[in-house]
């Protein structure tokens, strides 16, 4: 979507973008009038095919002008060799419509609900084309998994007509991504992430994070179901490994506000297996999913495999030894027993991280803003607790191991100090598990003490193996991975 104020800077970004993208929308209500005058050269200069768009602003758009005007616009434009002309579904203009077909344009015949899904969609997609060659657009923004189940209906029974069904938003975004796999004749992406509406991502990360030219009707569907997740590196880890492999699957983020309704989405796109994070990963264990041992153990949930037999959700728990294996590493190949470990938190990470540290015997402390929650889950590992306080800062001192494991320090918390009462020797290892940002607050207090630090990445990567291996049966490749560290330190 090309949506600068004049036609050179859209030139200029289809021009950096070649390559990538094989189509391109001139959004000509967002050009200064002299340039939109002028637009009738764009589709010769740009060389690659082109829809045109003149949206109004009740749809989103930035053309402020008469209603004749839009519509003179697009008709003088019209014969200016775009091979696509975006028109909206309640605009009766026939005259333009013939102007478009004589052309040898096609319409893209286009519905928008900026607010929510719209009751009957499936019926006003099916009603929209009018005339023959018509594209039937539909861009809605779905707010919970129940609107995006059923935009995802929408798109099935759309069955052959020729259209773009897109969930617009951050609950909408698996519809762009899976464009060709849900029907849609391409999918919008933004020429930068700055100018990105939530939802859109760009054409390098299409193709580098999510592999959207490999993505076909048979293609598998994994993802992580997470509140917030548009954040989460697992999407890049995945798909590079489905990559490297050759697996026909793609691995996305599932922005799930309501977590009952998100399995009619998993059975919509015939999900086989997930991540959980934030805030589910506890919460998913009261849906009928069958823990392994290590689940039951710490009583939360962070991969997801669903059984082809029985259709039920199998539940791991990947981050137990996903948070040992470079703990392991930093203390040379083994982890003492005895060592003295202060555990922030006491939420779903916390658990796995205590019960890891209980299995290497650690004597452990856990910390917590809600005394109660630390208290619960230092006594189902035999551990000590004390609030984020100043009598909790004096039971931390002599600690060898700080783990942070809130989700303080992440968006939307970005430079919240979960324990500024804790100070650093500078003897401490500090393990962050917040791995965006990189450099948490407490990360940067703790390098400035001299403390060595774990970064939160290491434990993503060290689970991400394993959950690989659950999801497919396949080894991680271990250069993939180690050129992901390489990236993500
Ligand atoms: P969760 O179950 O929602 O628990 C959140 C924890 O953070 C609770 O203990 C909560 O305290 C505490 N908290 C939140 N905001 C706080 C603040 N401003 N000050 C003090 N404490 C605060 O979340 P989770 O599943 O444990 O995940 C926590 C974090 O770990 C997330 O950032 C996640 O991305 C990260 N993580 C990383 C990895 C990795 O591989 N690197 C793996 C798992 C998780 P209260 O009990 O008082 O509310």
């Amino acid at each position: 979507m090309l949506a600068s104020p004049t036609l050179e800077e859209d030139l200029r970004q289809a021009d950096e973008l070649r390559g990538r993208i094989d189509l391109v929308e001139l959004r000509a209500d967002h050009l200064r009038d002299s340039e939109a005058a002028a637009a009738s050269s764009f589709p010769a200069r740009v060389g690659i095919p082109c829809i045109l768009t003149v949206r109004r602003r009740s749809d989103g758009g930035s053309f402020a002008g008469a209603e004749r005007d839009r519509v003179a616009l697009l008709r003088k434009l019209a014969g200016a060799g775009f091979a696509y002309v975006d028109l909206e579904e309640d605009l009766q203009a026939p005259e333009l419509d013939a102007a478009v077909r004589k052309a040898g344009a096609r319409v893209v015949r286009s519905l928008h609900d900026f607010a929510g899904v719209p009751s009957g969609l499936s019926r006003r997609i099916a009603a929209l084309a009018r005339g023959p060659g018509e594209i039937a657009r539909a861009a809605v923004t779905p707010r919970t998994c129940a609107q995006l189940a059923v935009l995802l209906d929408a798109c099935r029974d759309a069955g052959a007509l020729p259209r773009v069904i897109l969930g617009m938003g951050e609950v909408g975004f698996p519809t762009r991504v899976l464009a060709s796999k849900l029907g849609s004749a391409w999918c919008y992406a933004s020429p930068t992430a700055e100018a990105a509406a939530p939802g859109q991502v760009t054409p390098p990360a299409l193709d580098e994070v999510y592999r959207f030219r490999a993505i076909g009707p048979q293609t598998r569907v994994f993802g992580v179901i997470g509140n917030p997740v548009m954040h989460s590196r697992s999407p890049l880890i995945h798909n590079r490994g489905f990559a490297a492999l050759g697996i026909d699957a793609v691995y996305l983020p599932f922005h799930v506000p309501d977590l009952q309704e998100f399995w009619k989405v998993a059975d919509s796109l015939g999900i086989r297996g997930l991540s959980v994070t934030v805030p589910h990963k506890t919460a998913v264990l009261e849906f009928g999913v069958e823990g392994d041992a290590d689940v039951r153990a710490i009583g939360a949930c962070n991969t997801l495999t669903r059984a082809s037999a029985s259709g039920r959700w199998i539940g791991a728990n990947t981050d137990m030894e996903g948070f040992l294996a470079p703990l392991r590493h930093a203390l040379g190949g083994k982890i003492p027993p005895g060592l003295r470990a202060t555990v922030i938190g006491a939420g779903g990470a916390a658990r796995s991280v205590v019960a890891a540290l209980a299995s290497v015997e650690a004597r452990v402390l856990v910390l917590n803003r809600t005394l109660d929650r630390a208290r619960r889950l230092a006594e189902r590992f035999h551990a000590d607790f004390a609030g984020l306080d100043p009598a909790g800062a004096r039971a931390a001192e002599h600690t060898d191991l700080v783990v942070q494991t809130t989700s303080a320090g992440m968006a939307p918390q970005q430079g919240v100090d979960p324990a500024p009462g804790l100070q650093f020797t500078g003897r401490e290892i500090v393990y962050e598990l917040v791995y965006a940002p990189a450099r948490t607050p407490i990360v940067q207090r703790a390098s400035a003490a001299g403390c060595r630090i774990i970064p939160g990445w290491q434990m993503l990567l060290a689970q991400a193996r394993r959950q690989f291996l659950l999801f497919t049966g396949a080894e991680y490749p271990s250069e993939v991975m180690e050129a992901l560290s390489g990236q993500l330190d």
